[in-house]
């Protein structure tokens, strides 16, 4: 049965985050055939990022444009979300399991009375049925859970469900909608960001992630050069945080974020279970190590027994090499 479902969009410095294009891609299975809207929350220009969500199959947005809106707090969006979905009245709703997405839909599912699938990596339409996929006990097993009554809420993994086709010849409205928005409790005053460069862990396609066996600070730099010439982000155990090497908004695993790249490079990271319980599922996992009895290598698809001051390099080298 074809669905109205809602998407709630997620920016980031004035750029949509791909998991937002993902989750227009999960509405759409969930729809069926129905109506995606795409909603937007922030303090303005909104609408060229509501067309984009149009080119990668939302048929509408609504934007909520507002000072308070200007950076993310749960009660600001929670009013701004809340109004929308009144007005709405979806049978679905979708947003990335992202750190603003774990904060805001469990108070509005809660708000709803409606149930709440998270952290889903897969769903699928089966016999009239909305299906999703999602880890449990850190990612060793999967479940397959539906909401078999109200509104089907859920949040999606990023980097698991593939994004449409950006089409810009499709066509929909965006149109504001004014919400009074106020009452805030929290006054957000700065936002330092700490990441080497601005990449999103969880969204990141290729890792390169240190551990204790980096040794130091200046350990992690022929990481950050692999990086580099990968195109991809450096990323720790929790090891290396707690050593003082890198900080720990770069920390994978239980404690830390959870990630699902195209490619980890694991390097002198042992694979202690919290490790493995935010990695384990990216799609091709390369270890380097000098212990051939790591643990890591349990969960490698290629190991590379070796020094990684010698291997890292070498690494660099060959693909630098490839690329010319
Ligand atoms: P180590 O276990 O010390 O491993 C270092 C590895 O580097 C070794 O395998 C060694 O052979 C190798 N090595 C050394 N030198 C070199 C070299 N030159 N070249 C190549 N290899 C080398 N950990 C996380 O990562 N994330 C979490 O979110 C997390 N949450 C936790 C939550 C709880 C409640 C607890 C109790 C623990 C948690 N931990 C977490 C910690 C976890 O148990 C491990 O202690 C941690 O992952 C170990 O980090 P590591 O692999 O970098 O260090």
């Amino acid at each position: 049965m074809s669905k109205k479902v809602l998407v709630i969009g997620e920016a980031r410095e004035g750029t949509l985050r791909n998991v937002t294009f993902e989750a227009i891609a999960a509405a759409n299975i969930i729809s069926d055939g129905g109506e995606v809207v795409g909603v937007l929350c922030g303090e303005g220009q909104l609408e060229e990022m509501g067309k984009e969500m149009i080119y990668y199959g939302a048929d509408r947005v609504t934007t909520v444009a507002n000072e308070n809106l200007k950076t993310y707090t749960s009660d600001g969006y929670g009013q701004a979300l809340q109004a929308v979905i009144d007005d709405e009245s979806p049978e679905g709703i979708v947003m990335g399991h992202t750190s603003i997405g774990k904060d805001i839909t469990p108070k509005l599912a809660s708000r709803l009375e409606s149930g709440l699938i998270s952290d889903a990596t897969e769903v699928v339409a089966e016999d009239g049925k909305i299906v999703f996929t999602r880890p449990i006990y850190s990612g060793k097993a999967f479940e397959k859970k539906e909401i078999t009554d109200g509104i089907i809420f859920a949040t999606i993994r990023p980097n698991n469900i593939p994004a449409g086709q950006r089409d810009d010849s499709r066509m929909g409205e965006v149109t504001e909608k004014s919400v009074e928005v106020g009452n805030i409790r929290t006054i957000i005053k700065d936002i330092i960001r700490k990441s080497s460069d601005g990449v999103d862990l969880s969204e990141a396609k290729v890792i390169i992630a240190g551990g204790r066996g980096v040794k130091s600070e200046e350990g992690f730099e022929p990481l950050e050069q692999l990086a580099e010439v990968l195109g991809g982000t450096v990323g720790a155990s929790r090891g290396a945080c707690d050593a003082g090497y890198c900080d720990y908004s770069l920390q994978i695993g239980q404690t830390g974020k959870v990630v699902t790249p195209d490619l980890y490079i694991a390097c002198g990271i042992s694979g202690a279970i919290q490790h493995l319980a935010g990695m384990s599922n990216s799609k091709v996992i390369v270890a380097i190590n000098k212990d051939p009895e790591a643990n890591i290598f349990n969960v490698a698809d290629y190991g590379i027994v070796g020094d990684l001051f010698d291997v890292v390099p070498k690494l660099i080298e060959e693909i630098k090499q490839m690329k010319v």
